[in-house]
């Protein structure tokens, strides 16, 4: 990848633009391990790194090939995304502040919830920042669509951390197994992070509301170290 880079820099700023489309175009091989590589870190079953719903078929550049074409084969450069996310909603969007510092989250470098809070009890994405109002706007994180799935995430969750207290208290191993594994590769990552999170805060009954049986469960160190990166 260092030695595409070298090629597109070797060339005239002018140039460099359609000579990295090329050199993406047909370096499948590198393609091929980059895909490979971010497919065993995406959420779930290769779900896509920014709504977490589709299959993570495409490679996008997050800082488009066509502002910062040196960076077409850069690693941290490369995030899994469907195709809705990437040639619908982002396409070659990248906002910038008033200093030229990028304005969309970047999942390599921030954490989301910095910048984003879920709100658990109907699915949508409040920003608390600059950057969490330019990213809900551009990928669109609160399409009706991501909204319905978000809470359908939350029922598996909490169905499944249901069934895990009940086959701990029964010291049955393989069902609690079963559990963290449906949670693990069900889509929406984003929805048990955000519970994880949300169980340690003031008042966090008022969040769960009738689902404030499983806090206990959230706050279970067996549990957050099989959930927690
Ligand atoms: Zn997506």
């Amino acid at each position: 990848m260092s030695e595409l880079t070298d090629r597109i820099a070797a060339l005239r700023p002018a140039e460099r633009v359609a000579s990295a489309r090329a050199l993406w175009r047909t370096n499948s091989a590198v393609k091929g391990m980059i895909r490979e590589a971010l497919a065993a870190m995406a959420p779930g079953v290769q779900r896509c790194m920014y709504c977490g719903d589709s299959l993570g078929a495409d490679i996008d550049h997050f800082d488009p090939l066509s502002r910062t074409p040196l960076r077409t084969f850069d690693w941290p450069n490369h995030l899994l995304a469907c195709s809705v996310c990437n040639s619908h909603h982002k396409r070659d969007l990248f906002p910038l502040d008033e200093r030229g510092k990028p304005l969309l989250i970047d999942p390599t470098v921030d954490d989301p919830f910095d910048h984003l809070l879920l709100s658990l009890s109907v699915g949508e994405y409040r920003a608390t920042t600059p950057k969490g109002i330019a990213t809900i706007t551009v990928f669109g994180l609160n399409r009706p669509l991501l909204v319905r799935g978000r809470q359908q995430a939350r029922r598996v969750v909490v169905a499944s951390l249901r069934n895990w207290a009940k086959a701990r208290a029964a010291a049955d191993e393989p069902d609690m197994d079963e559990a963290i594994l449906t949670i693990r590769e069900q889509p929406f990552a984003d929805v048990c992070h955000a519970m994880l999170r949300q169980a340690d805060v003031p008042r966090a009954d008022l969040i769960f509301g009738r689902d404030q049986d499983v806090l206990p469960t959230l706050r279970d160190p067996d549990l957050r170290a099989r959930l927690l990166p």
